[in-house]
């Protein structure tokens, strides 16, 4: 293995997914693995980020060990299959990927450091999170309190990090400025 897994954390509403966007047309050297969740699909988010599975084929999967990493979020599960990482690193390529921290845990158990690097994003307080949450979609309530239950955990990864992006509300310009030169770095 010999290239880089950048992972981006923040808590749900935090902007990790407009960050990404951002930097899509930037950098066309990175790569983007794909997730599998059993989440059902936001409207218009038939494919590119996920592969939408349902519990059954999503478990089988788990226990025939063909995830990186997997965790449950918010009701549904969500996981990184390795063979949407490991060749990549293997051919030295930079792969980018947004995940929530217990799956960022078990990457740090099976990736050396020195390919990892971890960028969190700070948006702010729960409240602010819950209303770009709103403001993006649909979502059922009681998804919506498992979203705040995992709040605190995402929040304190913060420390764990090596680049934080300050993501407060007005100031997303900003934040695509520093995401974009912390990216830059990573790859040159
Ligand atoms: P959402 O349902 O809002 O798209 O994603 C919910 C959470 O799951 C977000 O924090 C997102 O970063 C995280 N997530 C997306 N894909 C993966 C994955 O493959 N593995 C893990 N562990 N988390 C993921």
């Amino acid at each position: 293995m010999k290239g880089k897994f950048i992972l981006v954390i923040g808590p749900s509403g935090s902007g990790k997914g407009t960050l990404i966007n951002h930097i899509r047309s930037l950098f066309p050297s990175l790569v983007y693995p794909k997730s599998c969740t059993t989440r059902s699909p936001r409207g218009g988010e038939s494919d590119g980020h996920y592969i939408f599975l349902n519990a059954e084929d999503f478990k089988a999967r788990a226990d025939r060990g063909e995830f990186l990493e997997w965790a449950e979020y918010g009701g549904n599960y969500y996981g990184t299959l390795a063979s949407e990482v490991l060749p990549l690193l293997s051919e030295g390529r930079i792969a980018l990927k947004e995940l929530e921290v217990q799956g960022a845990r078990q990457v740090r158990e099976k990736i050396p450091r020195n390919q990892l690097a971890i960028v969190f994003v700070n948006a702010g307080t729960w409240g602010e999170m819950e209303e770009r949450i709103r403001a993006r979609a649909p979502m059922a309530q009681a998804e919506l309190e498992r979203r705040k239950l995992r709040y605190e955990d995402e929040m304190n990864f913060m420390r764990e990090a090596d680049f934080v992006i300050a993501n407060p509300a007005g100031r997303l310009d900003e934040a695509k400025k520093q995401f974009e030169s912390v990216i830059a770095s990573l790859i040159s």
